[in-house]
């Protein structure tokens, strides 16, 4: 910079506010900005990209390139050294553009005379607004100082993009937060749903990017750091005896909020004439942009722990809460980088949808969205910085889509949809209460799986003939600590009351794994689904199993009892634990607690060892459910919650429907009764073939069971079975592509 000081810094914001405040047009103002910058840092060229959509940035205007070109020059994303700056979020400072890797040649725009090239993102919270660029004609590098200049410079152009201060006309300078947006992510709960944005933490509005008093900012700062410091060591004490990861993010809270280097770059971002909060938030932009770099997951969860604290901070700063005084809108739709299953508890069903920025598919609160019923997509990135309060949306949680302000098109098209599935709904409410039986005559026994009080009005109104899978863990999942027994008591009782006489199996406690539950000491294992999980942890600690049992007995208050044991790898397993039911039946009764009328004591087979247990142990076990989602993770050897990998291997893979017979052979000869209860029941096309190959009872969420049974009322079991025997026969990888094309024959 030609007067590269501090107040030289000044001086330029200064001007920036002046050619802000001016009374022009967005083009006028980005062409007085790109000159008064290029006069300052004493540069031939200055130049300002912004994007004309997702992938396409285009040149805005410019100081020292051909007029004819601004407008016209366009680069896609990682294209040439300024979608290089883009893509990355990084500064590009080269003394040589011509000879830098990836340069590309633009005629149009008279650069080739321009050796040395600076480019700074812009970005504002994680959110890519376009690329300020500054060439010289002589060999240079720029120095840091002039780089940490422009990068203040960059700040307030995001700032001042944000606001609406360069809207002019072309898709380039069209107003941000307006155009409809497709976001691609991942299914998280099936379903479709239509409403306005509800942003979970809404956003906080810097009005102010630049002050003209850098010693009144440096004591606004150092007053609200204080406040932070402050709280963050409050609830440090009150949680010390609290959960520990809690504790590990409150650690990192109080180490960045007194972290010199942290204070240090704000503070000489004021010196250089940003506003308090636009020097926190200029800091938070930076750790997100490098929070998209880094892979490793702890230090991802750091960044986001900063970003965390640079909320709170900006929130002490403006004085603006999470409260925005708008009020929830009738059909909200909600929106969070991440959310806790209490909290997703709290909002209830009174959400249509829910989108997700990260979150991950086997998370508590995809367990609670799916518990709810309620439509969620994970993994859309970009939606926290995309969606305003209020904003339009639907939300495709069966394609993982999501479209934000989306045009008449768009919802004309997602509203036939809508109503397809609202009238496949009334179909499958019109066999509601029809038995599943085949078309050869077979009859399926449909149930639901179900995990918190809420799923259980779902019984009737889907046609379920009972729980086939209560998954009580959710209860403690989804709570800060431990239920008491009696607390247990009351809730299975009032499921039991809500079943109205049909059978519910309670499975015990199935933690560890991906269900951590928040108030147990985290195990440091490197395998966890390999590890310390569900039965094995509750044959090690016995206490907290014999809780559950007792509550299962009381709940039961003389009605017909239940149990599956999750998880069960070998048959001692489950003896061992059978037998623990038989001391709490023996204690129940000796407290003078009225015992269950009938008991039913079943395991899961989750783990392929127990298909091929000894026969004896088939003829001891009351009943046996077979957890595909774990069966198959351990099948294949593919994490069921890792996305390169889980839907690598199809169900209906010749091996997996082999290892099914196999059990289904196994558990006849005994005449144990079976049942299947993993996703791939719900799935129609899986629960046939899984019915074809002799399975009699499948449990699913209560929203398959209409779309299942109608496939079961439709389908000839002993054709399908041949279709999949000739597939296998014929020495086919998966029976899919022939059981589909019968199918499509037979329709
Ligand atoms: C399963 O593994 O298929 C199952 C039903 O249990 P969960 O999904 O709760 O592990
Ligand atoms: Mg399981």
């Amino acid at each position: 910079m030609a007067d590269s000081t501090e107040s030289g810094s000044r001086k330029l914001l200064g001007r920036l506010r002046e050619a802000m405040a001016s009374d022009s047009a967005g083009q006028e103002r980005l062409d007085k900005i790109t000159h008064l910058i290029a006069n300052s840092m004493g540069t031939e060229v200055c130049s300002i990209y912004l994007f004309r959509d997702e992938d396409t940035l285009e040149l805005c205007a410019t100081e020292g390139l051909k007029a004819e070109a601004v407008h016209q020059t366009r680069m896609r994303m990682g294209e040439g050294l300024v979608g290089r700056v883009a893509r990355y979020g990084k500064v590009v400072n080269t003394p040589d553009a011509p000879a830098a890797k990836g340069f590309r040649f633009m005629p149009e725009t008279g650069e080739e005379r321009f050796s040395s090239f600076l480019g700074i993102p812009i970005q504002r919270l994680g959110e890519k607004l376009g690329v300020l660029v500054v060439q010289s004609r002589d060999t240079r590098e720029y120095l840091a100082d002039e780089v940490y200049a422009l990068e203040v410079v960059a700040m307030v152009l995001a700032e001042m993009t944000e606001l609406g201060a360069f809207v002019g006309e072309g898709a380039a300078l069209s107003p941000l937060h307006q155009q409809s947006v497709l976001l691609r992510g991942g299914t998280g709960q099936e379903g479709t749903a239509e409403g306005h944005v509800w942003l979970h933490e809404p956003r906080v509005v810097i009005t102010n990017p630049i002050a003209d008093d850098p010693h009144a900012e440096h004591a606004r700062l150092k007053e609200a750091v204080e406040e932070l410091r402050v709280g963050v060591n409050k609830m440090l004490e009150m949680s010390q005896n609290g959960d520990k990861e809690q504790l590990q993010v409150l650690e990192a809270y109080r180490m960045f909020a007194n972290s010199k280097g942290w204070m240090r770059r704000m503070e000489e971002d004021i010196a250089r004439g940003l506003s308090a909060e636009a020097a926190v938030e200029k800091e938070q932009s930076q750790a997100r942009a490098r929070m998209e770099q880094v892979s490793d997951a702890y230090l991802r969860e750091r960044l986001a722990d900063l970003d965390d604290l640079s909320n709170r901070l900006l929130r002490i700063l403006t004085g603006q809460g999470k409260e925005t005084g708008v009020d929830l809108p009738p059909d909200p739709i909600l929106i969070a980088r991440n959310i806790g299953p209490g909290e997703l508890l709290e909002y209830g069903r009174s959400l249509r949808g829910i989108v997700l920025e990260e979150g991950s598919v086997g998370s508590h609160a995809t367990i609670v969205a799916r518990a709810l019923a309620i439509p969620l997509v994970v993994h859309a990135k970009r939606i926290t910085t995309e969606a305003l309060n209020g904003d339009h949306i639907m939300v495709d949680g069966d394609q993982g889509i999501v479209h934000l302000r989306p045009d008449d098109t768009v919802v004309t098209a997602f509203r036939d949809k809508i109503a397809m599935q609202a009238e496949a709904q009334e179909r499958y409410a019109s066999i509601r209460d029809k038995p599943a039986i085949t078309v050869d005559g077979k009859q399926i026994s449909l149930v639901m799986n179900a995990g918190l009080m809420a799923d259980l009005p779902s019984l009737p109104s889907s046609g379920a003939e009972g729980v086939g899978l209560f998954r009580t863990e959710l209860q403690f999942l989804v709570r800060n600590q431990m239920p008491r027994r009696s607390e247990l008591v009351a809730l299975y009782s009032r499921v039991l009351d809500a079943a109205s006489g049909k059978r519910v199996v309670f499975r015990t406690l199935d933690i560890g794994s991906d269900k951590v539950l928040p108030y147990m000491k985290p195990t440091d294992e490197p395998n966890p689904a390999l590890g310390w999980r569900a039965i094995r942890v509750g044959l090690d600690k016995p206490g907290i199993m014999r809780m559950q049992l007792q509550a299962l007995i009381r709940a039961a208050n003389g009605r017909p009892l239940t149990i599956m044991f999750p998880f069960v790898a070998q048959a001692d397993e489950y003896r061992t634990a059978r037998a623990e039911v038989d001391k709490t039946i023996a204690l129940e009764e000796r407290l003078g607690h009225v015992l269950p009328e009938t008991l039913e004591v079943g395991a899961m087979l989750e783990t392929p060892s127990l298909a091929f247990a000894p026969q004896k142990f088939f003829d001891e076990v009351g009943f046996l459910s077979i957890g595909g989602n774990d069966l198959k993770q351990f099948f294949f050897a593919a994490d069921r919650e890792n996305e390169r990998v889980r839907r690598r291997y199809d169900t209906l893979n010749v091996s997996f429907l082999s290892l099914i017979e196999r059990i289904v052979e196994r558990c006849a000869i005994s005449g144990t009764s079976l049942s299947f209860c993993g996703e791939d029941a719900g799935r129609p096309v899986e629960a046939v073939c899984l019915a074809a190959m002799g399975m009699r009872t499948l449990s699913m969420r209560p929203a398959s069971i209409g779309p299942v049974k109608s496939l079961l009322l439709r389908t000839n079991l002993d054709d399908l079975r041949k279709v999949i025997l000739d597939a296998r026969h014929r020495g086919e990888q998966s029976v899919r592509p022939a059981v589909m094309e019968w199918f499509r024959q037979n329709r």
